[in-house]
Formats: C-alpha cells, structure tokens, sequence
C-alpha cells in the first residue's frame, strides 16, 4: 500500500475540517490501494466484513466527498453506475468490453489535443476525457 498516498489524502480531509471515520478511512486506503476504479458496490463488498453497519449509501457519500474535495474523480459511463478513480496524475483509460476491466495508461502528448481545440475553437479548455475500448488480455485468452 501507498501509505504516503493514503496519509496526504487524510490530511487533506483533515484540512477541511472533516472527521476522519474508521470507514472514510479504509475508503481511502482501499481507493489508493486497488486503483482497480470500484464503484460504490465494490468497494462495499470489499469492506462489508470489516465495517457490517456499513451501508452502500455511506460508502457512496464518502466517495462523493472525496470527488468533491479533487481526491478521486468520477467516471460516468452511460447508464452503468460511476466507478471511482483517485487519481494524483492526469491519465487515460482503456476499457475491456467484456468484463468491464478498466487500466490506466499515461500519453502526454495528447494534451496537443488541448492546444489544438483552444486555438480552432478559441475556447480556453479545462479538461478532456479519453476513454479506449478492447479486449483485456484475460478476456483475449478466453477466446
Ligand atoms: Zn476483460
Ligand atoms: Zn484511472
């Protein structure tokens, strides 16, 4: 586990003046932990055995404050419901269209895409989402 991770997002909620619960604590360690980008469900199934008075709605507010605060951002696919990623980097994604797997990767030079928009478009960009679509290599194996 990446403890400094785990220890500057506390700080940031400390700093916001946010109680440190036990289970906002693991959500934060199991976010820095998997960077597997888990949906509230996962990420309750993961921690019902540990916290059993834990419900998904409490799993769901602690992620929306952690979206809030710029810790992990939210990925919103569709009607599917938004898998949560923290996120210290900018980076892509590439998706597997069979099990859902979704892994990072890092292309700098896309940001070119930023500057090309901001100069035909004259808008002063933000941000932008990539994502890529395939199959991961377990789900190739299968066949
Ligand atoms: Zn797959
Ligand atoms: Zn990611």
């Amino acid at each position: 586990m990446d403890n400094q991770l785990v220890t500057k997002a506390i700080d940031t909620l400390k700093e916001a003046n946010i109680r440190i619960t036990p289970q906002r604590h693991a959500v934060v360690e199991y976010l820095v932990t998997y960077h597997n980008h888990p949906t509230a469900d996962d990420i309750y199934h993961a921690l019902e055995e540990r916290f059993p008075n834990m419900s998904v709605a409490t799993v769901y507010n602690n992620l929306r404050l952690l979206t809030d605060l710029g810790l992990v951002n939210e990925m919103k696919y569709g009607d599917a419901s938004s898998h949560f990623d923290f996120s210290t980097e900018r980076h892509y994604h590439v998706i597997c269209q069979k099990c859902g797997k979704i892994v990072d990767f890092h292309y700098p030079s896309l940001e070119d895409v930023e500057m090309a928009a901001s100069r035909l478009t004259n808008f002063a960009i933000n941000e932008h989402r990539l994502e890529l679509y395939g199959d991961c290599p377990d789900c190739q194996q299968k066949g």
